[in-house]
């Protein structure tokens, strides 16, 4: 099916940005890497009139990296983030490639992803296990909030319609050992998670957990972290002991539904058996670092 008809803008800076914004209104939608606004003009389940192409507005395509954290630009695109290095947030490069196929990830953009706010999208279970927040402006204001309150509903965030999420910002984790790991559940390559589970720790030099993010995705109508399995596991020695604990708890955070990808019992069985391998790995990861 073909969309139907829109006019087209391309602006240069926020400030165009924001002044079309103000004189369309509803009628307008921002477009980043359109991996899924178009898909949904195509069906018709979106028919903005207006489209405002934000893709040249170059200074949101890059990262800076500094004593406290990453800041990402929104228009970074999952491709980039896939083949950057950033040491200190492996996360980063565990999800990238679990997102779509080769073709989206080209276009789709970090930033996209988040405003999209699909709760079976990779990115806002990795970038919620890693404790992030947004900034986000508009012509009178730059507000900031943490990830998790941006998150609104299903396919809802905090964003006004005149506002555009321009950066996403991670905090530098607590230590430098930091393992990360990124499980995906698809029924075939390239589809959304039937389950997802974003995996960091940070260990301090004696093994015992200094920091821990769980990030889900599709166990619930947002993307959510499991705040209750993280507190299990700081200040604690990371053991196969205190693994089985910790992935039996996860498996109960979260409220997902039953539908045509798995029932919900199925969904909480895989969110256990992720966590459970996930956390296996890392504590391998870690005792090899330790031997070498
Ligand atoms: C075949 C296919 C498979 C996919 N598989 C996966 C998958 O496995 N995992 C996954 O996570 N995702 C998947 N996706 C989605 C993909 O990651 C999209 O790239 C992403 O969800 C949207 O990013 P985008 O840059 O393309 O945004 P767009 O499609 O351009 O925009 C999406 C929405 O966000 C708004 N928006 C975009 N940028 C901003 C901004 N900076 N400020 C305010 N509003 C903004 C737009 O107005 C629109 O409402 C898939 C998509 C396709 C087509």
């Amino acid at each position: 099916m073909f969309p139907s008809a829109f006019e087209y803008y391309a602006p240069k800076t926020l400030d165009e940005v924001y002044g079309l914004l103000a004189q369309y209104g509803d009628e307008a939608k921002i477009l980043a890497g359109g991996q899924s606004l178009l898909p949904m003009m195509k069906l018709r389940l979106a028919a903005p009139s207006v489209l405002i192409d934000i893709g040249s507005l170059g200074h949101l395509s890059s990262a800076t990296e500094t004593a406290e954290g990453l800041s990402m630009g929104a228009l970074m695109r999952h491709k980039t983030i896939e083949t950057s290095h950033w040491p200190h947030y492996p996360l980063l490069r565990e999800t990238a490639p679990w997102i779509a196929d080769p073709l989206v990830r080209n276009r789709g953009t970090i930033g996209g992803s988040l405003a999209h706010a699909d709760p079976a999208a990779d990115w806002g279970a990795a970038l919620l296990a890693l404790g992030a927040s947004v900034q986000i402006e508009s012509r009178d204001r730059i507000r900031h909030m943490a990830l998790e309150e941006f998150f609104v509903d299903l396919y809802t965030t905090a964003l006004e319609p005149q506002e555009v999420l321009t950066r996403i910002v991670i905090p530098v984790p607590a230590t430098a050992a930091t393992f990360a790991r990124y499980l995906k559940l698809e029924r075939k390559v390239g589809d959304f998670a039937v389950v997802g589970v974003a995996i960091t720790v940070s260990l301090a030099i004696d093994g015992t957990v200094a920091q821990a993010g769980i990030g889900m995705a599709a166990m619930s109508g947002v993307p959510f972290a499991a705040h209750q399995t993280e507190s299990l596991l700081v200040g604690r020695q990371l053991t196969p002991a205190l693994i089985k604990e910790v992935s039996e708890s996860a498996s109960q955070e979260g409220d997902p539904e039953s539908d045509r990808r798995g029932s919900a019992e199925y969904k909480r069985s895989m969110a256990r058996v992720f966590v459970e391998r996930g956390l296996s790995q890392i504590l391998q990861q870690w005792e090899s670092t330790q031997s070498a």
